[in-house]
C-alpha cells in the first residue's frame, strides 16, 4: 500500500472563461489506481459560482487519470461536474454535451503569452521590443529571452510524464507567444487533454512568478499578434468516404452555424478576427485549400485525397473551452446525413 496524491481538478462556473481548480485528496492504493478505483468527491460550489449558499455540495465525478510525475505517488485527476445526485450534469459542464464518438479525433493548437508584470514576457517595462518577425520559431536570447524555453521544455516533459498526447510545440509569432499541439482520438480526449495540459502550465509557472495569458488579443488593437486554438477535426466518415459533395454539405452546416459556432470559440474574438494577421472575419463563413484566411482550411493532402481526412477550424481562440468546442463541432456534423 502507498499513499498516493490524487488532484482533482474541475471547471469553475465563471463566464465567459472557466477558471481551473484543484484540490488533494490522499488514498491507499497498491499500484497506480486506475480510473474505476476513483470515488467521486464533493466541493463548495457556493465558491466557484456553482451553487447559492444554502445547498452548495456539488459532486467531482472522475473522466481521466494521470500520472503526477511531480509529485511522490501523484496523480492528475480530471473531472466532470454534477449535481448533488451525482448523474445530472451540472449546467456549467460542458464536457457532458459532447456526443460520445470513438471514430472522431481532435487536434487543438494552444497559443498563449507568458506574461510579468502584466506585459509579455520579454517585453520592456515601457514600449515595446522590435517588432514581429523573427519570434516565430525563433532561437537565441534576442528572440526568445532566458526563461521562456526552460518553462515550456519543463511543460512538454511534465506533460509527456503525464501521457498527455502532445505533438508539437513552437515559438509563436509575438515575442513572449508559444503554442503546443494536443492531437486524441476518441471525442473527448484531446479536449481533457487540452484542460490537463493548462493545468500543468499555469502550476508549473507559479515558481517563475509568471503568468499564462490565454485571452486572444491581449495587446489589444495593435499590429501584435492575438492568439488561437485551431481545431483540427476528421470524424471516420471523412476520413474513409469524404467525397466533395459531403464536403460541401458540410461546409454548408458550418455556414448555418456560424452564429452558435462563433458563440463557444472564445471571448472577445471579434478583437482577433479581423481578416488580418492570417484570420477571417468574424462574420464572414469561407473555406479554402491551403488558405489561412479562410474560416475553414483545407490541407493539401485533403484535395489530393479526393476530399478525404481532417480539416482545420482556425477560428476558435486560446481560451475557448475545447469541451464547448468539440461539443459543438459534433453537432453540427451530426446535423450532415452521411449517405
Ligand atoms: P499548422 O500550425 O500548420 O496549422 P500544426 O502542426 O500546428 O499545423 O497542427 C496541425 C494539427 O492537426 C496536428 O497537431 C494534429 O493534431 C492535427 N491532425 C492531424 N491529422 C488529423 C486528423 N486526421 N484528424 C484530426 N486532427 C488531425
Ligand atoms: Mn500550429
Ligand atoms: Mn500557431
Ligand atoms: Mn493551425
Amino acid at each position: 500500500m502507498a499513499k498516493y496524491k490524487l488532484e482533482y481538478i474541475w471547471l469553475d462556473g465563471y463566464t465567459p472563461v472557466a477558471n481551473l481548480r484543484s484540490k488533494t485528496q490522499i488514498k491507499d492504493y497498491d499500484s497506480f489506481p486506475k480510473l474505476e478505483d476513483l470515488p467521486n468527491w464533493g466541493f463548495d460550489g457556493s465558491s466557484t459560482r456553482q451553487a447559492e449558499g444554502r445547498s452548495s455540495d456539488c459532486v467531482l465525478k472522475p473522466v481521466a487519470i494521470y500520472p503526477d510525475s511531480t509529485r511522490k505517488n501523484g496523480a492528475l485527476v480530471m473531472c466532470e461536474v454534477m449535481m448533488p445526485d451525482g448523474v445530472t450534469p451540472h449546467p456549467s459542464n460542458t464536457r457532458a454535451t459532447i456526443l460520445d464518438d470513438a471514430g472522431t479525433w481532435f487536434g487543438f493548437e494552444q497559443e498563449y503569452f507568458l506574461y510579468q508584470d502584466g506585459r509579455p514576457l520579454g517585453f520592456p517595462e515601457n514600449g515595446y521590443p522590435a517588432p514581429q518577425g523573427p519570434y516565430y520559431t525563433g532561437v537565441g536570447y534576442k528572440n526568445v529571452g532566458d526563461v521562456a524555453r526552460q518553462i515550456v521544455e519543463e511543460h512538454l516533459d511534465l506533460c509527456l510524464d503525464a501521457g498527455i498526447n502532445h505533438e508539437g510545440i513552437n515559438a509563436e509569432v509575438a515575442k513572449g507567444q508559444w503554442e503546443f499541439q494536443i492531437f486524441g482520438k476518441g471525442s473527448k480526449k484531446a479536449a481533457d487533454e487540452v484542460w490537463v495540459a493548462r493545468y500543468i502550465l499555469q502550476r508549473l509557472c507559479e515558481k517563475y512568478a509568471i503568468d499564462v495569458e490565454y485571452h486572444c488579443k491581449p495587446l489589444g488593437d495593435t499590429d501584435w499578434n492575438g492568439s488561437g486554438m485551431h481545431c483540427n477535426f476528421s470524424t471516420e466518415y471523412m476520413r474513409t468516404v469524404g467525397g466533395k459533395s459531403y464536403f460541401e454539405a458540410l461546409m454548408k452546416e458550418f455556414e448555418k452555424n456560424i452564429n452558435e459556432h462563433i458563440a463557444v470559440y472564445g471571448p472577445d474574438n471579434h478583437m482577433r478576427l479581423t481578416g488580418l494577421h492570417e484570420t477571417q472575419s468574424i462574420d464572414k463563413f469561407s473555406y479554402g485549400l491551403a488558405d489561412r484566411g479562410a474560416s475553414i482550411r483545407m490541407p493539401h493532402s485533403f484535395v489530393k485525397n479526393d476530399y478525404k481526412g481532417y480539416l482545420e477550424d482556425r477560428r476558435p481562440n486560446s481560451q475557448g473551452d475545447p469541451y464547448a468546442i468539440a461539443g459543438r463541432m459534433l453537432k453540427t456534423i451530426a446535423a450532415v446525413p452521411t449517405k
